[in-house]
């Protein structure tokens, strides 16, 4: 079935208004598009669990502090409808700027605390994007669930917190995250990747795996740091922005896993920043 693509505000209102009257669960799925096994686990999450789905995609420019990475984006809009085919969507908003954010938006939607860490202090203004479109977007939708991929679990804790927060009527789901076969987390930004580029990224996540096993085993992660290091040298990364181990709920630092604990990681190979973070 091709779900219908809405591009207005009042549309969209007019297609969701029926649905909450007549008591139905709305889900919602926020993206940016580029859509990949990734998000696609989402939607079938939230197909199974609501009974109308409606996939967001826009790619934020609030959320971005590099107006290269902006541009350089992949957008896919029509592969991504197609791809959203066979799961029985309800509707794809794809807002555009004006949309979102028209002449004299002036809102800034910010969480503190959560964000004071990892990419909040790699990419200074991104979850204050992040926090301001979800909400929009949780609000625009009047979405009853909203499904989020662990892949981003900073973003998950931002999100789950600003609808506590705001008191927005929406449950924000965790789902886990989709990797290629060979460990890499499916993500848009791969398809950046180079040729070259592609065969060794997914050694970020075999050096995490190795640590989460030593951790598990009661090391303390500044003896894993240096070897773990070099390895992504050797393969390549040019730049590590963290490699760190956090509580899970409040991600603040751990020297040893002795609470369950998350090992995050965000490096730069060949222009590209990959980020992923594992359960230890
Ligand atoms: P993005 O389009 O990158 O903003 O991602 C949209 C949603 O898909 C976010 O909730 C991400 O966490 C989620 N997502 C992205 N990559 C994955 C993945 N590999 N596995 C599961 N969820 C993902």
């Amino acid at each position: 079935m091709i779900a219908p693509i809405v591009r207005d505000k009042a549309a969209l209102r007019a297609m969701v208004t029926p649905w909450k009257r007549a008591g139905e669960v709305v889900g919602v799925v926020p993206t940016m598009g580029a859509l990949h096994d990734g998000h696609l686990s989402l939607v079938a999450a939230a197909k199974a669990a609501c009974d109308r789905v409606i996939v967001t995609i826009f790619v934020n420019p609030k959320q971005f502090n590099n107006p290269e990475d902006l541009a350089n984006y992949p957008r896919t809009e029509e592969d991504d409808a197609r791809k959203l085919e066979r799961f029985g969507v309800d509707a794809i908003w794809v807002p555009d700027g004006d949309q979102m954010y028209p002449e004299g938006f002036s809102t800034n939607v910010s969480v503190s605390g959560l964000t004071d860490c990892l990419c909040g202090a790699t990419r200074p203004g991104h979850f204050d994007g992040v926090a301001t479109v979800v909400s929009k977007l949780f609000l625009q939708t009047s979405a009853d669930q909203a499904f989020f991929g662990e892949k981003d679990y900073q973003q998950l804790q931002v999100v789950t917190r600003l609808a506590a927060d705001l008191d927005i009527p929406v449950t924000v789901v965790g789902c886990p995250t989709i990797r290629e076969e060979d460990g890499l987390a499916m993500s848009s930004r791969n398809l950046l990747l180079s040729d070259r580029a592609r065969v060794y990224a997914p050694v970020l996540n075999e050096v995490m795996e190795e640590m989460a096993e030593a951790l598990r085993g009661g090391a303390e992660i500044a003896a894993l740091m240096p070897k773990a290091l070099k390895r992504l040298e050797v393969a390549g990364f040019t730049s590590v922005d963290y490699l760190e181990l956090r509580r899970a709920d409040d991600l603040q630092l751990l020297d040893r896993a002795d609470v369950p604990g998350r090992l995050f990681a965000a490096a730069w190979l060949a222009g590209v920043r990959l980020i992923d973070n594992i359960a230890v």
